[in-house]
C-alpha cells in the first residue's frame, strides 16, 4: 500500500510497529498551528514527542498493565504542512485520515492545534454516521467566527457540530473557558461537563455501542502540569484524574482520536512534552 505523497518521516515513536498492514491504530503527526490566536508552536509537537519516547524508552503502562509494543500501533509519519496555505494543509490531513480509515484502522492524530480535528474527523464521520464526540478541553471551541474566520482552532467544535447536524452528540468535558454566547450554544446543543471529568461518568451508558471520536486538548490539564500549550487555563485536571477517566471510558468503541495543542518550546523545562508523552502512551494502551 502506497502512503499519500505528502507524508514525511520524522523519526519514530518508540514502541510502534513498523508494519502498517498488521497495525490496528495508526499514529500520524499533524503539526499545523496556522490559526493559533495566542501562543503558537504546536507545529513542533509530533517531532518533540517522538524524541521524548525514544529517550525515555518507557513503553509499559503500570496503570493498564499493558505494553505499547503489544498494541499494534504504527507510526505513519507526519502530514507535510503546506505553510501559508491552510486550505491545502487541512485537505492533506483529511486525506491522511481517509487513507487510514479506508484501510480499516483507527486514526490517531498528534497535533498541532485543535483545528486539525475538523479534517481528521470527516472521513471517520463518513464511515460512522452515528459518530459521537468526546472532547477534553479547557475551552468550548464553539465560537462561530473568530476575527471573521469560520475555520479556526476556536471554532472547531462549532464546525464539527455543523457536520453532525443535530444536538447532543458532542460531550465537552473539563471546560472552564468560553464566551457567554458559546455557553448559551453549549447548553442548547452539546453535553457540557464543566471543570472536571467526574460528572461525565454517570452519562457514559449513553455512549454504549456508539462509535466515539476522542479528542484531547492538552490544555484541559492544569497549567502547572502542562504549561507548554497555546492557551493555558487555570484550574485544570491532573494526571490521576485523567487515568481514572481513561479507565472509565475503556469499553467505549473508539474509532478515531487525537491529542492536540502541545507547544513544546514554550516550556523550557521540557516537562510538558514528557508528561504529554505519558498521556499519549496511556491513551494508546487504553484504546
Ligand atoms: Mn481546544
Ligand atoms: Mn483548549
Amino acid at each position: 500500500m502506497n502512503l499519500p505523497e505528502f507524508i514525511v518521516k520524522n523519526g519514530y515513536y518508540e514502541g510502534c510497529t513498523s508494519n502498517f498492514e498488521d497495525s490496528r491504530i495508526v499514529l500520524v503527526g499533524a503539526g499545523f498551528d496556522g490559526t493559533s490566536s495566542y501562543r503558537s508552536g504546536s507545529r513542533f509537537a509530533p517531532i518533540a514527542l517522538r524524541s521524548e519516547t525514544i529517550l525515555a524508552q518507557e513503553n509499559y503502562s503500570p496503570y493498564f498493565e499493558r505494553d505499547l509494543a503489544d498494541r499494534k500501533i504504527h507510526d505513519m509519519g507526519d502530514v507535510e504542512i503546506a505553510f501559508g496555505n491552510n486550505q491545502e494543509t487541512l485537505r492533506r490531513i483529511e486525506s491522511a485520515s481517509r487513507f487510514i480509515v479506508d484501510s480499516g484502522k483507527i486514526p490517531f492524530f498528534v497535533g498541532g492545534e485543535h483545528l486539525i480535528t475538523l479534517p481528521a474527523i470527516k472521513p471517520v464521520l463518513q464511515k460512522y454516521p452515528d459518530l459521537h464526540i468526546v472532547q477534553l478541553d479547557a475551552h468550548l471551541d464553539l465560537i462561530d467566527e473568530l476575527f471573521g474566520e469560520r475555520i479556526s482552532h476556536g471554532t472547531v467544535m462549532h464546525r464539527i457540530y455543523d457536520l453532525l447536524g443535530e444536538p447532543g452528540r458532542i460531550y465537552q468535558i473539563g471546560i472552564r473557558s468560553g464566551s457567554p454566547e458559546e455557553y448559551v450554544f453549549a447548553r442548547a446543543n452539546t453535553r457540557l461537563f464543566p471543570f472536571q471529568t467526574t460528572g461525565f461518568t454517570e452519562h457514559l451508558h449513553e455512549l454504549g455501542g456508539k462509535p466515539v471520536y476522542l479528542t484531547i486538548d492538552l490544555d484541559v490539564f492544569d497549567p502547572s502540569l502542562i504549561p507548554g500549550t497555546g492557551t493555558p487555563e487555570a484550574g485544570g485536571i491532573f494526571f490521576q484524574e485523567f487515568i481514572q477517566f481513561l479507565k472509565e471510558i475503556e469499553n467505549l468503541q473508539i474509532v478515531g482520536a487525537d491529542m492536540v495543542e502541545l507547544a513544546p518550546q514554550i516550556d523550557s523545562t521540557n516537562a510538558s512534552t514528557i508528561v504529554a508523552s505519558k498521556i499519549l502512551r496511556e491513551l494508546l494502551v487504553m484504546i
